[in-house]
């Protein structure tokens, strides 16, 4: 039974976005974290967040993981995991000059993209990424092909676009970025180098298309959306974007439900309610209580898409797990 099966009628109603929250590549990551340090004990090193959410992370810092910016900060031979953003094949180098036992959460969504990029510079392609400047995801794509790859930092970057070969152009781009906004990217360059050619497949991926989808169906009809997310999260920021793109008359993003301010409220009929991919539900399940106490006890859940996308443990730590499991 829902919560709006249960509940007396406000006429103050929550529109909830399915899918939200956890995609396939987070869960691998997070789960990597919780599984390494089962298998090996505290501490575990990860470079960066393994995923961009404040929660998540201290959430994994209390079972004993330690998060570092580089590699020089971990102890020679220790542990470490790289985050779901993906590295540059230097990181990996550094971590083997530091003998360190590296394992790889890259979104495997990421990794094709790095393999694209590879194979792009083989064949001598200029390759225009379109991404955020200093995203740890265009850092990790962009120094697989220094040389060959440039950032084009949405729409406003295509002017300063120079490439050796017009007839040789490749554009890719970071996985969670707006939809709508790469398309016009894409136009524009397209204006200014007709044989600009496309990625194989896309590259902005499943989870971020489905859940800015999604968005753009319920925001026209509320007057506040909360995106749950953490700031330095590209596609919860995205989200606040897409929907005030839609129509939605104000957009907000809190890492917790205590951050909603009352006057987010004030007037408003229907609230639009999600999460980006980095967000565990637990945390949208606080905002519901929240809305509730302050009257929004109508809870319609708007589905878009049924995900079912799992991704498999990194290589290295299965490998490990079943050495442990035949040792038991
Ligand atoms: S948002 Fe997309 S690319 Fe990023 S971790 Fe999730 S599935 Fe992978």
């Amino acid at each position: 039974m829902t919560q709006a099966e249960t509940t007396p009628r406000t006429g103050k109603r929550v529109l909830l976005a399915k899918p939200r929250g956890y995609c396939a590549g987070v869960d691998r990551a997070v789960q990597t974290v919780e599984e390494a340090l089962k298998l090996y004990g505290a501490p575990i090193y990860v470079r960066k967040q393994i995923v961009h959410n404040k929660h998540v992370v201290r959430t994994l810092e209390a079972q004993g993981a330690i998060f570092v910016e580089e590699n020089e900060e971990v102890p020679e031979g220790a542990t470490v995991i790289f985050s779901a953003h993906g590295v540059a094949p230097e990181v990996y180098e550094q971590a083997k000059a530091r003998s360190l036992k590296a394992i790889d959460a890259t979104c495997p969504l990421v990794t094709k993209v790095h393999q694209e990029a590879k194979r792009f510079a083989a064949e001598d392609y200029d390759i225009l990424l379109i991404g955020h400047e200093g995203h740890e995801e265009v850092i990790g794509t962009a120094g697989e092909a220094p040389a060959h790859i440039q950032l084009v930092d949405g729409p406003d970057g295509v002017d300063k676009v120079t490439v050796r070969d017009p007839n040789k152009v490749v554009w890719l781009s970071q996985t969670t970025l707006s939809v709508d906004e790469t398309l016009e990217t894409v136009a524009r360059l397209k204006s200014r180098l007709p044989l600009l050619q496309s990625p194989p497949s896309d590259d902005i991926c499943y989870a971020t298309s489905n859940r800015q989808h999604v968005v753009k169906e319920i925001a026209p009809e509320c007057d506040v959306v909360i995106v749950v997310g953490s700031r330095n999260s590209s596609n919860s920021v995205r989200l606040v974007e897409v929907a005030l793109d839609a129509g939605a008359r104000a957009g907000y993003l809190v890492d917790f439900a205590h951050e909603i301010d009352d006057a987010w409220l004030t007037g408003a009929g229907t609230v639009g309610v999600t999460s980006g991919a980095s967000v565990p539900d637990e945390l949208v399940q606080d905002v519901l209580t929240h809305l509730a106490a302050r009257g929004f006890t109508d809870v319609e859940e708007i589905t878009t898409a049924n995900e079912r996308l799992t991704f498999s443990l990194p290589q290295e730590l299965k490998r490990d797990m079943k050495a442990a499991a035949a040792r038991a």
